[in-house]
């Protein structure tokens, strides 16, 4: 930590563009763009990541590759490590906190629920009490998800929208987490602002989401299961491409502003905010398919069945009214043009040979 981020300010805030950012979860396929981003600006970034093993491994270690290519160092440790992270406070002074730590999938949960509350309730708990702890203290700006929207059916999904019918355990730990945040606002004046993630995708992405699945089975000839809901309705997804969340991310932090602390001056009460991220135009999961078959150029084989009740919810569609005024957020990518760029990293990455329909890294 201390080769990196000596002296008492990461690598990068030299160059004066003013926010020093811890971001958690740097690894991960969100964190990465998030890094890279900030970086580019001139902020100064640290990351942490405890690279679980949730989804290949070595796709962790290729994005930490990047992003140490570009001079970010990534600790690698656990957010539940109080002593760490009480460390990393006292090396850098961070003025904000990008937390994108989390036990992420909806289906997993089902068979390792401990991993969710140990990442997304107990990790986060310890990360806050580590900003509140920390002088300065930093805003903090984190990963909330529009699964807290559960089973509601009103749509598009407003933030003032119930969020009390979560559909899977992932979807609860996020809702406790707003819960949680907004206690640590009330109490200790953390400045806190949680962004509503709809269905994002990309170029470095996560393997265990459709989009991602879908294209190797295609490409390998495997079939693909396409679940569809109760009375034949196709399911839908406000996808939303990876660059759109980076500016909603940048554009949340910018405006975070700093808390007024236990300790410091205070200036009214910090803030609290949540704001939906999505791209406000729902793609049924059919469509996401032919899509992808036409960037392919390989016909999926399709096993269409009824969803399970494992914890997805047959729609998403992002309000994003309250982001557009408030953080200037305004998506611009199509799915069209959002696969169009995963596709072609996808196929460069895993070194995809059209002739044998081989691949040249697994
Ligand atoms: P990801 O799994 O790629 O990234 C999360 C990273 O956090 C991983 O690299 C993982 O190793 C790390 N991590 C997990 N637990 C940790 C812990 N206890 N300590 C340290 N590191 C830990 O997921 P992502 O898609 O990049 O998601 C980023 C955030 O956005 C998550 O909070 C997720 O719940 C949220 N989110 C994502 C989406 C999406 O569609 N990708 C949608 C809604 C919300």
């Amino acid at each position: 930590i201390r080769a990196s981020a000596s002296p008492r300010r990461p690598p990068g805030s030299a160059e004066g563009a003013g926010l020093s950012v811890l971001v958690t979860g740097a690894a991960g396929f969100v964190g990465t763009h998030c890094v890279l981003a900030l970086r580019k600006r001139g902020d100064g970034v640290v990351g942490i990541d405890n690279f679980n093993s949730y989804y290949d491994p070595s796709l962790k270690k290729a994005r930490r590759a990047l992003l140490g290519s570009h001079g970010v160092f990534v600790v690698e440790g656990d957010i539940n490590d109080g002593r760490l992270l009480a460390k990393l406070f006292d090396v850098v002074p961070f003025t904000h906190v990008l937390h994108l730590a989390a036990q992420a999938g909806v289906r997993y949960a089902m068979e390792n629920p401990a991993s969710y509350v140990h990442s997304n309730i107990a990790g986060l708990v310890s990360l806050l009490e580590a900003c509140k702890d920390a002088d300065p203290q930093p805003a903090i700006v984190w990963a909330s998800s529009s699964s807290v929207y559960g089973l509601n059916d009103r749509v598009p999904f407003s933030e003032a929208h119930r969020t009390d019918q979560p559909a899977s355990l992932y979807a609860a730990t996020k809702k406790a987490g707003e819960e949680i945040t907004h206690t640590y606002n009330h109490i200790y004046g953390l400045s806190v602002t949680g962004l509503r993630f709809f269905t994002v995708y990309g170029p470095w992405g996560r393997p265990d989401m459709a989009y991602f699945s879908f294209t190797r089975n295609i490409l390998q000839g495997k079939p693909i299961t396409v679940y569809r809901g109760r009375d034949h309705v196709d399911l839908a997804r406000d996808f939303t491409y990876i660059d759109d969340i980076v500016r909603g991310c940048l554009a949340s932090l910018d405006t975070a502003g700093r808390s007024t602390g236990t300790g410091g001056k205070k200036h009214g009460p910090a803030p609290y905010r949540i704001f939906n991220l999505g791209n406000t135009s729902p793609v049924t999961v059919p469509t996401l398919v032919s899509i992808l078959e036409r960037y392919l150029r390989v016909k999926a084989k399709k096993n269409v069945v009824e969803m399970p009740g494992n914890g997805d919810v047959p729609y998403t569609h992002a309000n994003i009214s309250l982001a557009r005024e408030q953080l200037g957020y305004k998506p611009t990518t199509s799915l069209e043009m959002g696969l169009k760029k995963f596709v072609r990293w996808y196929l460069s990455y895993y070194g995809y040979n059209r002739g044998t329909h081989t691949f040249r890294n697994s």
